[in-house]
């Protein structure tokens, strides 16, 4: 987690009077958590680069504020008696993957981009697949801004001009651009946006939800006026606190920095390795995030080798690891299911340095060369 943002956390959660008061209340510590809670929602607003704090919804995770999203436009649309129109893409995260094949289910339309071997969207085929949403249907197109397992970066910015000319709302998965995109922050024509304190260098459990002002859309959970009725329950104020100070301490961070450090990876690794690929390498992708395939290489044995010499990378998406699936992303972009299980993706932050990546591609080299020759023997 980053320093200040532990520091947070922890004060927060040992601080009396913070423990004791409710951002709720009245009262002297009722008062002192709001003013906190305030505070980090600020934090938050500013790192995306928004005037008004109160377009920040805090959830308990970016899965929470896409459900929100998603679903709250869909109830919103019931209550019109409208139907929705969901136009997504097919190399989402699994937090809209799933939330769109339910809203199918109850009786949304929904329409799946595809995408390039680079793993890049078509905006023809958004405008297409936009003018011809049924008469009266609430169209909602909802995108990643960068993909999780290979980093590559949709022009969201784009897609979402192309949906305010035609009259819809716009959602962005934006968990992978936050501190990922040099220059990041919300155009105006974003309605909504989900990120996730965990991917900022704050805590897990904690995620925020942008609400354009004027953009209605039905609460998910019930009950109490908390955040301004827009979800209901009391918040958990250390991890809230520790997202604020995440948040702000992203401007320091040195993203050109990391950018330089992950193609000095890609060049070592295609330099000593061969038959190397790199997903979306021909796009533009993310500072801190490769894609590796390597020929006769299965994804888990190269999981287990690095894991043994005390590198953790994850194979496809994190969200999956534990199992042997081949990625939905890969398999979109016309990889074959063997090569879909055989992905390992390497993140990296801002703690790693030169040394860290010489380290691991030696590790790398070995363990690659050890199950190329059991192979071959
Ligand atoms: N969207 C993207 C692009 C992600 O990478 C993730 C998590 O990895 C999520 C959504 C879900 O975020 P959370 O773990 O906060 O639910």
């Amino acid at each position: 987690m980053e320093q200040g943002a532990h520091s947070a956390l922890l004060l927060f959660s040992s601080l009396e009077e913070s423990n004791f008061g409710n951002p709720s209340s009245i009262h002297w510590a009722g008062q002192k958590a709001k003013s906190a809670l305030d505070k980090a929602r600020e934090q938050v607003a500013q790192a995306l680069g928004l005037e008004d704090p109160e377009e920040i919804l805090f959830t308990g995770s970016a899965t929470e504020s896409i459900n929100t999203a998603l679903k709250g436009f869909f109830f919103q649309a019931q209550k019109q008696n409208k139907k929705l129109h969901l136009i997504t893409s097919e190399t989402e995260h699994e937090a809209t993957l799933e939330t769109a094949k339910f809203l199918s289910d109850m009786g949304a339309l929904v329409t799946y981009l595809k995408v390039n071997s680079q793993g890049e969207m078509n905006l023809e085929e958004l405008k297409a697949a936009l003018e011809q949403s049924p008469a009266e249907s609430i169209k909602l197109v909802s995108l990643i801004a960068a993909n999780n397992e290979t980093g590559v970066i949709f022009p969201f910015n784009e897609a979402a001009k192309i949906t305010k000319e035609s009259g819809g709302f716009f959602h962005l998965d934006a968990v992978q651009a936050l501190g990922k995109i040099p220059g990041f922050v919300l155009d105006k024509n974003i309605d909504l946006a989900s990120i996730s304190a965990h991917k900022i260098g704050g805590p897990k459990g904690v995620g925020a939800l942008y609400i354009k002002r004027g953009v209605k859309l039905e609460a998910l959970l019930h009950g109490g006026a908390q955040e301004r009725k827009r979800r209901a329950g009391t918040v958990n104020l250390p991890a809230i606190a520790a997202f604020g100070a995440a948040a702000q301490a992203l401007s320091k961070r040195d993203l050109a920095g990391i950018d330089a450090l992950r193609k000095k990876l890609e060049s070592l690794v295609k330099e000593k390795i061969s038959g190397t690929h790199i997903q979306g390498e021909k796009t533009s992708r993310i500072v801190n995030t490769s894609n590796f395939l390597f020929d006769g290489v299965r994804g888990e044995s190269l999981l287990m080798g690095l894991d043994l010499m005390g590198f953790a990378v994850s194979s496809g998406s994190a969200c999956n690891s534990g199992s042997i699936l081949p990625s939905h992303v890969l398999l979109a972009m016309g990889f074959d299911k063997l090569a879909a299980q055989s992905a390992v993706r390497v993140s990296l932050g801002p703690e790693n340095t030169e040394a860290d990546i010489k380290a691991f591609v030696e590790g790398l080299f070995k363990v690659i060369s050890r199950i190329r020759a059991t192979r071959g023997s």
